[in-house]
């Protein structure tokens, strides 16, 4: 018996590597920092505390103008815990979490530049990483843009200016596009577009749906929201039964970007 468990944990050690490299999810977090999803409230339990539990490091997009001195929030729509957004991107670095730029003032940007002008795009995403920086000490590297919307030459200009987009075009190689969770769908109190049985079965499906393509490498796009935290644990946990690691965009662009090759395009 003993033998057997020692072989047995000898095969575990060895294909556990295995696994790692080869099935990564990037789980993302858009929208915030918002203090009364990520602490939790006594009605909800936190985002930061159901990562933690599982021992996830994920990758929050957020927005700009929270992170500007005394900011607590929406207080149209969120709960005022009396901590500043700019505190709860501090406590998500010290957990291990990533920030990444969302644009500051988070407006669609297509209508943006028609409006205002190209400058005045790559001035909302440059002012958006700015503030970022002064929270986190470096430039961040990634951008997504609200709705995935962005103008070509935009896009161009901001690739000079060294920022990554997060798209889900299928200009893109599979493995570097976002799976977009509908999860926005699922929230308030009664929604009536979230995806049918639950929103759980819907992402996993799309992975599936990946899977038969010979992708094990996914991007998930979600976002702080009370009703995603709570489907958190049940998503993470069947995601790890499925062989499936986690890691911050970080470590996603640099275990996959190398290894994915031309004929990924267009899949
Ligand atoms: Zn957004």
């Amino acid at each position: 018996m003993a033998r057997r468990l020692a072989v047995l944990s000898l095969l575990f050690t060895l294909s556990l590597p295995i696994f790692a490299a080869d099935k990564l999810i990037a789980l993302t977090f858009d929208d915030g920092p918002r203090p009364y999803v990520l602490y939790g409230t006594p009605d909800a339990p936190g985002l930061f505390s159901v990562l933690d539990k599982q021992n996830v490091k994920a990758t929050f997009f957020v927005m700009g103008w929270r992170l500007t001195p005394k900011t607590w929030g929406d207080h149209r729509y969120e709960t005022n815990i009396g901590i500043t957004c700019i505190d709860a991107a501090k406590e998500a670095l010290k957990r291990g979490h990533e920030i990444e730029d969302h644009t500051y003032s988070h407006v669609e940007l297509k209508t943006a530049e028609r409006k205002k002008g190209e400058g005045w795009v790559i001035g909302d995403v440059e002012q958006g990483a700015k503030v970022i920086q002064a929270v986190t000490g470096s430039k961040p590297q990634y951008v997504r843009p609200p709705d995935w919307i962005l103008p070509d030459d935009a896009r161009r200009d901001l690739e000079h200016r060294g920022f990554r987009i997060l798209t889900i075009s299928s200009e893109n190689p599979i493995q570097l596009r976002d799976i977009n969770s509908l999860d926005y769908l699922c929230a308030g109190k009664a929604p009536k577009n979230c995806p049918k049985p639950s929103l759980t079965s819907s992402v996993l499906k799309q992975i599936e749906a990946r899977e038969k393509h010979g992708i094990s490498n996914h991007i998930l796009a979600f976002h702080e929201l009370t009703t995603t935290t709570a489907m958190m644990p049940d998503l993470i946990s069947q995601l790890k039964s499925r062989g499936y690691r986690f890691v911050t965009l970080k470590e996603y662009m640099a275990a996959v970007s190398s290894k994915t090759t031309e004929q990924n395009v267009g899949k």
